[in-house]
């Protein structure tokens, strides 16, 4: 039996597609942040999908020359929509397509995967689409299947009807559902608002959001709440919400409150800054355009008192069809309302993998932790633009999934 296994076991290590073939890599890097500090000449081992040594200086024949460039550890997204997906078809629109099959779907949103991965991005949290086409995806990258950030996912979030009347059983058999069915985050909409949308109304109670939270932590997983509203949020932080999705006029209280509980707010700026780019792709009514502007506004004004208070801030894209590719736009806001470059990447990294209950595997550069590193042209510790245009190669478990690629010269 213990011959067998070695004998299998040096078989995989021979035979190319096993995908077990243990590697070992080295790397050189000019610079390196490592998601707590800055290393000059760091040098990065690799074995199979591990980091194994950080090092500062020394010479190594044989490691891959990438000293023209910084290290950062592949960001976390922690709020996409990565199965909304829009072919560009002329005469249809994002939200305006003939429906496809849940498998169908599937295989054309690799192409949003790609995308996001292009970015820099290695780990998404996806929170909230239908047919289960997110657990597909999930596991077809897990399975190294489908070239795609690693991903966890919410399936379909959970919302009150119109006409709905309070039942807070009946959510947290909802929830309990979600999780039976193979989500690893609930995902639970209390306020309308969405696209062009920016109505605040809140359309779940406290109660409501309370025991969906109880019944979700009972299992041992996590919720995430959308609110454009405040009185949306405070509920939510109040029932216990590990994160809070969006919102604007948030009160001093309820951020004191999230400083307390350590709930994570996930802003999501950037969103309706694209929302009034994309508008024309979308359709959207000319008179939807300032209140979007006007949220955006509200969002940031909020997100620099959070700042302010200490709030845990993570870097959210809330990316739907055309916007991947632009998934950490949204760190630029966080410099603009107060973070140092430095605390706008921990949104993205240390605070976003501690989100996920990750802390010891993503989100930094160090020694047992996963191999996924970035390759910025640039000094994204001065200047965050760095991180959103110099990308220039990724690895996503010791796999290279962006190539080394030249930039525009600076
Ligand atoms: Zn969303």
């Amino acid at each position: 039996m213990r011959t067998w296994s070695v004998a299998a076991l040096a078989l995989a290590w021979l035979v190319p597609g096993t995908g077990q073939q243990p590697t070992h890599i080295t790397v050189r890097f000019g610079h390196l942040w490592d998601g707590t500090r800055l290393i000059d000449n760091a040098l990065v081992t690799i074995d199979g999908d591990t980091i194994t040594s950080v090092e500062a200086g020394g010479t190594t024949p044989g490691a891959i020359d990438m000293s023209r460039y910084t290290a950062i550890p592949g960001l976390i997204d922690l709020h996409t929509h990565i199965t909304y997906y829009w072919d560009r078809k002329p005469g249809t629109r994002p939200l305006a397509q003939p429906p496809r099959r849940p498998a169908v779907t599937v295989f054309l949103a690799q192409d949003n995967a790609r995308r996001t991965l292009a970015t820099g991005v290695t780990t998404i949290r996806d929170l909230g689409a239908s047919g289960e086409t997110d657990y597909a995806m999930r596991d077809l990258v897990a399975m190294g299947a489908m070239a795609g950030p690693r991903m966890f996912v919410a399936g379909q979030g959970i919302s009150a009807g119109r006409g709905w009347t309070p039942d807070p059983a009946a959510l947290a058999r909802q929830a309990e559902d979600r999780v039976k069915a193979g989500s690893d985050w609930v995902k639970v909409y209390a306020s309308r608002g969405s696209f062009d949308s920016v109505d605040t109304t809140q359309t779940l109670t406290f109660d409501e959001l309370k025991a969906i939270v109880d019944a979700a932590h009972a299992l041992n997983h996590k919720v995430a709440i959308h609110s454009y509203g405040a009185s949306g949020v405070r509920d939510a932080v109040r029932a216990g919400a590990d994160s809070v999705e969006h919102g604007i006029e948030i009160d001093d209280d309820t951020f004191a409150e999230m400083v307390k509980r350590g709930t994570v707010w996930v802003p999501t700026i950037d969103h309706n800054r694209y929302y009034i780019d994309a508008k024309d792709e979308y359709g959207f009514k000319p008179d939807s355009i300032q209140p979007l502007e006007d949220y955006v506004a509200k969002n940031l004004e909020s997100a620099k008192r959070a700042v302010k208070a200490g709030v845990k801030i993570g870097m959210g894209s809330d990316a739907v069809y055309t916007m991947f590719g632009e998934n950490t736009r949204e760190l630029e806001w966080f410099v603009k309302a107060g973070m140092t470059p430095a605390q706008a990447l921990a949104t993205a990294t240390t605070t976003a993998a501690e989100l996920l209950d990750q802390k010891n595997r993503l989100g930094r550069i160090a020694p047992g932790f996963a191999a996924d590193l970035v390759a910025i042209d640039g000094r994204p510790l001065d200047d965050i633009h760095d991180v959103i245009a110099g990308v220039r190669w990724v690895m996503k478990d010791g796999k290279v999934v962006v190539p080394l690629r030249a930039g525009a010269e600076k």
